[in-house]
């Protein structure tokens, strides 16, 4: 399954980063395929990206609504935040274990042979911060003299968005290096310090940071597709927690907001106390007969 899951990471990175004609045209693909937004972290400038990024048009959406409101013209932004709740509803946190193209740099960067560090599980709160402050609040609330509102994760943290995308941009239009501000280094800085503990702690941007991760993880205990733990099966050997890749215990609560659907914990157990399938409807109650009378 580990295999898997590792070919179709690498396969979905690769085709919807195949825009390979940037040298030869424009910098940035900007076809009608842009319009559809990656199931994860895929930064909207890498010169190579075929699709948009969620947590920038989400970001976008809130950054415009007051704009939007001021002018009378509204906005097809209300489709991101549709889509990412259709996704989530359908999978919860899937796409961050099979799907992301930065999940798939953590994952690899964690596999250097290094003394590896535990997460304080309180920095799992983080990422609901970030995703309260800097994609809703500060977006919709900090807006210039004109009503519009900055994408202040992209500006100020996405590790994504510097390495596939601004890397790339300054290594094929050498110029863009004299526009550079403070808010690149500051981005730069961050993702040095995110490659850094990638290494000595599993997928810690993933657990922390992620806004997008956030924002899928409260679909976990609702959506259609479900981890399912067999209480009677199990011998609580942990053996699941040992392999878990980002730090939850199925066994106390397969619904965890951060569990990525990965499917370790299966492999990991060999007591079939786990199991992943489809939630199944509740059963409709036989409806009641009317009494005959006497
Ligand atoms: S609980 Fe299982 S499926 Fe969820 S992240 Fe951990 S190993 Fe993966
Ligand atoms: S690996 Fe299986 S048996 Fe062991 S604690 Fe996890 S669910 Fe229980």
């Amino acid at each position: 399954m580990s295999r898997i899951r590792r070919l179709i990471q690498v396969l979905f990175t690769l085709l919807t980063n195949a825009y390979l004609l940037f040298p030869f045209g424009p910098i940035i693909y900007q076809g009608p395929l842009k319009g559809i937004c990656h199931p994860g972290l895929n930064c909207y400038s890498c010169p190579a990206a075929l699709l948009g990024c969620p947590i920038g048009a989400f970001q976008n959406f809130m950054a415009n609504i007051r704009l939007s409101l001021a002018s009378g013209v509204p906005q097809l932004g209300t489709v991101v935040v549709g889509y990412l709740g259709f996704i989530g509803s359908l999978v919860g946190r899937f796409p961050c274990a099979w799907l992301c193209p930065f999940g798939l740099i953590q994952d690899l960067l964690y596999k250097i042979p290094v003394p590896k560090l535990k997460l304080p599980e309180f920095l799992k709160h983080v990422k609901y911060v970030v995703l309260v402050l800097l994609v809703l609040i500060l977006p919709l609330f900090w807006v210039d003299p004109v009503g519009l509102g900055t994408p202040w994760f992209c500006k100020l943290i996405c590790p994504a968005g510097t390495l596939l995308g601004a890397f790339p941009l300054l290594l094929v239009k050498p110029s863009l290096w004299q526009t550079l501000s403070f808010y690149f280094w500051n981005k730069v800085t961050i993702l040095i310090l995110i490659i850094g503990w990638s290494i000595v702690t599993s997928r810690p941007f993933c657990r922390v940071l992620c806004p997008l991760g956030a924002f899928y993880g409260l679909f976990n205990r609702y959506s259609l597709i479900r981890l399912n733990y067999d209480e009677d099966k199990c011998v609580h050997c942990h053996a699941c927690y040992r392999q878990c890749p980002m730090g939850v215990r199925p066994y106390q609560n397969p619904d965890d907001t951060n569990c990525i659907r990965c499917l370790k914990c299966l492999e990991a157990c060999r007591f079939g106390a786990l199991s992943f399938n489809m939630r199944s409807l509740p059963a409709t109650p036989p409806r009641s007969l009317p009494k005959r009378e006497a």
